[in-house]
């Protein structure tokens, strides 16, 4: 069942996506090529997010040890921060969620360590680009598969692939709500968006093939061939007047 939020129900997950929103921008400012660990960052943002009287969504979520989920280079998501020191030309993904007042938030950011390869900067821009594709197909009337292939086609117009394996979802006083969410699909199907939905779009974008395995930790998602990938997502309100993009300052 999709659960449709009142107005006063949006503007509460609004709260909860400003906290998110500045906490990635202090977290990510504070990566310093040749000395930060992503461990090191994950401590940062769970201070930043408790100090803001919120909770992390991701800790101990189906026994995830850490508050944001932090994926180096061909990781693709669900990376568990460790004591690597991040290098340049390094890209990072960072994800993670904020509970404030019973409401969740979900957001991801891929940035660059450093000075990185042209190559590196252009995957990034389209998996950016690609996440504001679908977030402009998040209109009443429309349907999630609009979505789905409005990112789908800019990836791939793009001469890289989207990941099959894992989805964007419903979010609210759960973490994960229906429907799904996929970064590939037909137009015209799937379940009609209406007002007062609220979603996470979040296209993962690798330079070479969408297949992925997971390592023996049991959460790190990486790619097969171990290009690189890119990770992007916001929590996006279906309103009226168009999509509002919750988590933002
Ligand atoms: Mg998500
Ligand atoms: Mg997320």
């Amino acid at each position: 069942m999709i659960r449709i939020k009142t107005p006063g129900e949006i503007d509460a997950m609004r709260e909860s996506g400003r906290i998110l929103a500045r906490v990635m921008r202090e977290v990510s400012d504070a990566i310093v090529p040749g000395q930060s660990t992503p461990i090191e960052l994950d401590a940062m943002a769970e201070e930043l997010i408790r100090g803001a009287g919120a909770i992390p969504s991701f800790k101990g979520y189906r026994g995830f040890p850490a508050s944001a989920c932090i994926s180096v280079n061909d990781a693709v998501i669900h990376g568990i921060p460790d004591d690597r020191t991040l290098q340049v030309g390094d890209i990072i993904g960072l994800d993670f969620g904020v509970i404030l007042d019973g409401w969740h938030a979900d957001s991801a950011w891929t940035f660059p360590v450093g000075e990185i390869p042209a190559g590196t900067k252009r995957l990034l821009s389209v998996a950016k680009e690609s996440l504001m594709q679908g977030i402009a197909k998040a209109k009443p009337g429309l349907r999630v598969g609009d979505i789905s292939a409005a990112v789908q086609k800019y990836v791939e117009r793009n001469g890289c692939s989207v990941v099959r394996d894992l989805v964007g979802h419903g979010i609210g006083r759960d973490l994960h709500e229906e429907p799904s969410v996929p970064n590939f699909g037909r137009a015209g199907k799937g379940p009609v968006l209406r007002e007062g939905m609220t979603i996470c779009i979040e296209p993962m974008v690798n330079q070479g093939t969408w297949k992925v395995r997971t390592l023996p930790d049991d959460w790190t998602i990486v790619t097969k061939d171990g290009k690189l990938s890119a990770h992007f997502e916001h929590t996006v309100a279906v309103m009226a007047d168009g999509p509002k993009i919750l988590t933002t300052e």
